[in-house]
């Protein structure tokens, strides 16, 4: 677990995204998920492990329907200074495109949270603002280079069906500060056209 990918394919003078260098107060078991608008819209969730984010990119979002096994792609070691990351990768730099906060809150592994990730196979709760109860990541064992793993809500009282409810469309808004300011900001430009 260390941050060498991560700092290798950013350049921190052109991106606003942050080194992980200075200390910062993030509390442990933190979870959440940036809605990131790259070349293509994809959500990253992130759980805090041994003061890292293990990061999965899942490019169609999370699903509370228990039956859909959602594509999570493992991705570098995040610093805990992004889990309150929001703002404008600029054109040109690793993962160009907007990012916002999607969720946030806390999560809580069943067992060992280390041993659980190395094992391929975790078992978790989330104290989300959007997404709650039991959750899984399974690494699909004949990935390439084992960074494919699948996401699903396990069956309880916070699961529902695709077909009656999808989180994605029914929760779109952000829960970070800077979707307010888009969404202000928004809201100005088109008062101006009129
Ligand atoms: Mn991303």
């Amino acid at each position: 677990m260390n941050l060498n990918a991560y700092r290798h394919k950013r350049n921190f003078d052109h991106t606003p995204e942050p080194s992980g260098k200075k200390k910062i107060k993030i509390k442990s078991s933190c979870y959440v998920i940036q809605e990131h608008a790259a070349s293509h819209l994809h959500y990253d969730l992130r759980l805090e492990l041994k003061r890292v984010l293990k990061s999965w990119a899942v490019p169609k979002g999370p699903c509370l329907d228990s039956s859909v096994k959602r594509l999570a792609i493992e991705v570098e070691d995040h610093p805990l200074a992004y889990a309150t990351f929001e703002g404008i990768i600029p054109k040109g730099q690793y993962g160009a495109g907007n990012v916002i906060l999607w969720d946030t809150g806390t999560w809580q592994c069943v067992g060992p949270p280390l041993k659980s990730y190395l094992a391929g196979h975790m078992t978790f709760d989330l104290f989300g603002k959007k997404l709650k109860g039991r959750w899984k990541l399974i690494r699909i064992k004949s990935s390439t280079r084992n960074k494919q793993w699948l996401l699903f809500k396990m069956q309880d009282s916070f699961a529902k069906p695709l077909s009656k409810y999808d989180v994605l469309t029914k929760k779109s808004h952000g829960v970070g500060a800077y979707h307010t300011l888009l969404q202000a900001s928004k809201s100005a430009t088109s008062k101006v056209k009129k």
